[in-house]
């Protein structure tokens, strides 16, 4: 085998060296959107949504605010604040909001409060559940009409929540189904807490396979449904604080199982560093090289692979955390074995053990340009990374079956 040695981030190679562990000629294929249009501007660039449309929200929730704020705004409707900590453990710790099961509060106005306090902001039109039960995908309508959803995944020792944070994405990647119909708006505070909360419903209820012990619930977030986080800052910031603050003000969780994933808005990046929530942080690199990035994550035309990968770093380095970087395998656009040297030497140009690269096999839509890897070709990889001594984890992609991965299911539903 001899290594593959591309001198430089944009070498135009479409043949490896003869030699290569996996097939003499490897094609590139380049990334273009396929069965629909991706917005461009008049330069040809591809459009980059950062700012919500301005349409209505959804109406305030208590989960919108902090303890003290749901104490204040009861005061203001007259009713006691102390009343804001028997809402929020019935909310954060029992996941109910129906004023039935509230026997600590008067019966009178008991469900005008609970009107107010707990609007209903998730309609669930549809849940599809794996063969064995371990993985469910909700697909919820929110007030306006708009559709999102969320995956619940068991597995030994944790369940895992995949949550949305936006209705939509304005990232316009053109291998991601959320992509595709540009951003609608901004998910508010509550909408993503209340995800998790349903989930926990569920889980209680006894929906997602057999438990492992009675008081069980999502011990683990993933904000990898449909939108960017980072671009809708304040509220996954708000959303964080709820499921990391100790109840009755929150859920409890530990911010260590929460990770936030992001195209690689640097600035957003560098403010998240400096909060005191040392969330997992993930960046979704999908490639090394910025002549091929620029077309599979648009806003590498913003903010270029070495400062994405500098703003992870420097996310290491303030929080101690150890991030992670996403890589979609996908078959001969972004596979092939110079990149993972690529991306190897530049993850430790920075530093030795401050990352970990989680390559997952593209969704794949087969017979499109967008395939997952072959196995031979994923392994291959993997192991030059390893080589390199960048630790490396082939993540799986459950719930294919039900399309439970990367807005899918909305998308089929519009
Ligand atoms: N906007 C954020 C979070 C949502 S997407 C981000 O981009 O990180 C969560 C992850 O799923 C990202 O790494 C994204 O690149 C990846 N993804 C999107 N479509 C995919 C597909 N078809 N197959 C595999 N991963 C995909």
């Amino acid at each position: 085998m001899t290594s593959s040695t591309s001198p430089s981030d944009a070498p135009d190679r479409t043949r490896a060296k003869s030699g290569d562990a996996v097939g003499s000629a490897r094609p590139q294929v380049r990334p273009t959107a396929e069965g629909w249009e991706q917005a461009r501007t008049s330069e040809g660039r591809p459009v980059l949504q950062f700012a919500s449309p301005r349409v209505k929200q959804p109406p305030a929730h208590l989960a919108d605010l902090t303890l003290e704020e749901r104490a204040a705004k009861l005061k203001e409707m007259g009713v006691p604040a102390f009343r804001a900590k028997q809402l929020s453990t019935h909310y954060f710790q029992h996941w109910t909001t129906d004023p039935a099961a509230m026997s600590d509060l008067p019966k009178a106005g008991r469900e005008e409060l609970v009107a107010e306090m707990f609007p209903p902001l998730l309609t669930e039109v549809r849940r599809l559940r794996t063969d064995n039960g371990d993985t469910i995908k909700f697909l919820w309508r929110l007030f306006d009409g708009a559709l999102v959803e969320s995956v619940l995944m068991r597995y030994p020792g944790r369940i895992t929540l995949c949550v949305s944070s936006q209705a939509g994405c304005g990232m316009n990647c053109p291998f991601c189904a959320t992509g595709q119909a540009g951003l609608t708006r901004n998910m508010s505070t509550a909408e993503i807490v209340d995800q998790v909360v349903a989930a926990n419903r569920a889980i209680a209820a006894g929906e997602l396979g057999p438990k492992e012990h009675d008081d069980e619930r999502v011990t683990n977030i993933v904000f990898m449904g449909m939108g960017e986080p980072l671009a809708n800052y304040k509220r996954v910031m708000a959303a964080l604080h709820r499921f990391v603050d100790p109840s009755p003000e929150g859920l409890g969780m530990s911010a260590r199982n929460i990770t936030v994933s992001t195209v690689g808005l640097v600035p957003a990046i560098r403010k998240l560093a400096d909060e005191e929530i040392p969330v997992t942080f993930a960046l979704s690199l999908h490639a090394p090289d910025d002549k091929l990035r620029d077309e599979l994550i648009p806003v590498n035309n913003r903010w270029k692979v070495d400062e994405a990968i500098d703003a992870a770093y420097e996310y290491y380095r303030k929080t101690g955390r150890r991030v992670s970087i996403e890589y979609a395998l996908i078959k001969d656009m972004n596979d092939h074995p110079w990149r993972a040297d690529l991306l190897a030497k530049k993850l430790n140009q920075r530093g030795r053990g401050w990352v970990h690269v989680n390559p997952i096999p593209l969704n794949p839509t087969p017979g499109s340009i967008w395939t997952a890897s072959e196995k031979p070709v994923a392994q291959e990889f993997i192991a030059r990374l390893r080589a390199a001594g960048v630790p490396c984890t082939l993540r799986d992609t459950r719930g294919k079956e039900i399309d439970g991965a990367c807005g899918q299911l909305a998308a089929a539903d519009e």
